[in-house]
């Protein structure tokens, strides 16, 4: 199952130099380089033939378990289906091989594209305007705070607090505290929604946000999502929507109508756009009409029918990204949106929403669901009661690698203890949702019967249980020589 390094698979001299030499008088690298700037040592390269370069390659990347291999139910995320028209899309060379400095006239296309893109994020959300510098959600959610800030500076009133519920993502506190604000917490009640005689009682003139998501991270709708708007708006603060869960919301109601001032997307999540593993991802921030002159700059603007990169405001949060964003990852959404067009779009939101109640009320039957109310594209598990047997979510998460299907999030939302957090994107076959649900019936015997098997998964992996902590905290991907 293990493979080698491509260090220890080089053999001195071999290669894939199969070319004649060259018969131009070779320049030696002394005269091509400064003499300070060249190596003492020359690098050490592996040498390997190209048939074995290619396989060793081609078998790590099918180590790999990714959207187009199997199902992957992993909560908040929403791993849906990349299609393949997006990647053909940001390929042509009109997009592809355009630099960001050339003049406005030679790149027309690319900037109606950015302009059009904007337009239908706002048609999407409710809000007046988008820019779509920021690179991931985490960082949409920074712009917002820093526009919240700056909003209530020219207001005259320097205000310290935002307010986040218990059941949030950990990038949100991280969001408002980066932006200078402390940070207050607003418990959940039993229905797993906001407390509103808990909000009631933390809302004040120094509140400058209510950071929240909706569905929240437990997949329910905030019924109350207008009293909410309305307690915050009363003390002259503003709501942010954290809009990673927008795959329910598509083309069936709007951030904008129920109330929320600042919006963020995750274009990686509900477009579409290919995520995981650290890769490139857009988090576009929108606002509501009074707060566009903060939004970062420059955005594309137009005039009789050019396009032109718009004029700054002097109140700009300022830049968030060199340039404009990353522009891949914007044509492939803006792809995904014109190619479902509107009706599409409430279509999969539609279908989502369907799925994760199938899923919930089958594995409901055996699995406790945290708050069994109808849910939107997702919902939590809680598996505390297979504590006395020794069995937390993570073994149950590993297990499923052993089936072939990838882990549920765990232990998140940090309000529901031993928590299986699944999402299931409408691109999922009801085949899919079956063999997923045969997979968690097979573990939940498993855990009666065989927990050893649980607790040991995954058995069938490239690599057993790794130690997670170390993994992120002393990460080292560097070869060093033979140990
Ligand atoms: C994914 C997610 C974020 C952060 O988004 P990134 O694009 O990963 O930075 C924030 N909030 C929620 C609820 C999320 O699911």
């Amino acid at each position: 199952m293990s493979e080698p390094s491509i260090f220890e698979k080089s053999r001195p001299g071999r290669g894939s130099d199969y070319l004649p030499d060259s018969d131009v008088p070779p320049v030696s690298a002394e005269q091509m380089i400064p003499k300070g700037s060249l190596r003492q040592k020359p690098p050490q390269l592996p040498e390997i033939s190209e048939i074995d370069l290619m396989r060793h390659f081609t078998r790590l990347s099918q180590k790999n378990y990714g959207i187009d291999t199997g199902f992957y139910p992993l909560g908040s995320c929403t791993m849906k289906y990349n299609p393949k028209i997006n990647e053909e899309i940001a390929k042509l060379t009109g997009f592809a091989r355009i630099h960001p400095l050339q003049p406005e006239q030679q790149v027309q296309g690319a900037l109606k594209l950015l302009f059009e893109l904007e337009k239908a994020l706002c048609e999407i959300s409710g809000m007046a305007g988008v820019s779509l510098q920021p690179s991931a959600g985490a960082q949409g959610e920074l712009a917002g705070m820093l526009i919240a800030r700056a909003h209530h500076i020219a207001s005259g009133s320097r205000r310290k607090k935002v307010i986040i519920p218990d059941s949030a993502h950990g990038t949100n506190p991280a969001s408002a505290a980066l932006a200078g604000f402390s940070v207050q917490v607003v418990r959940s009640n039993s229905e797993g929604t906001i407390d509103l005689g808990d909000l009631r009682k933390v809302v004040d003139r120094e509140t400058a946000a209510l950071m929240l998501t909706n569905p929240n991270t437990l997949g329910l709708f905030e019924r109350e999502i207008l009293a909410i708007a309305q307690i915050v708006h009363e003390v002259g603060a503003l709501l942010y929507l954290d809009g990673a869960n927008l795959n329910a919301l598509l083309g069936l109601t709007r951030p904008g109508d129920m109330g929320f001032d600042i919006v963020h997307f995750n274009l990686h999540k509900t477009f579409s756009t290919p995520h995981g593993g650290g890769g490139p991802g857009a988090g576009p921030v929108g606002v509501r009409e009074k707060l566009l002159p903060y939004l970062p700059e420059p955005r594309v603007v137009e005039k009789e029918g050019r396009y032109l990169w718009g004029k700054s405001s002097p109140n700009s949060i300022g830049r968030l990204h060199s340039f404009y964003g990353n522009f891949g990852i914007l044509v492939r959404a803006f792809t995904y949106i014109r190619a479902h067009g509107a009706q599409g779009l409430s279509r999969i939101s539609r279908n989502a929403i369907l799925s994760a109640n199938y899923l919930k009320k089958q594995l409901g039957a055996f699995y406790p669901v945290a708050y069994d109310r109808p849910c939107m594209h997702e919902f939590v598990l809680t598996v505390k009661k297979f504590r006395e047997k020794e069995i937390h979510a993570w073994d149950i998460a590993k297990r499923l690698i052993d089936y072939g299907i990838y882990p549920p999030t765990v232990n998140f939302p940090l309000i529901v203890q031993e928590a299986l957090m699944i999402e299931t994107p409408e691109s999922e076959s009801k085949e899919s949702l079956d063999s997923f649900i045969t997979a968690m019936r097979a573990i939940r015997r498993e855990i009666d019967e065989d927990p050893e098997s649980v607790r040991e998964a995954p058995q069938s992996g490239p690599v057993g249980r790794l130690d997670e902590v170390q993994a992120a905290k002393k990460l080292d991907v560097r070869y060093s020589g033979p140990s």
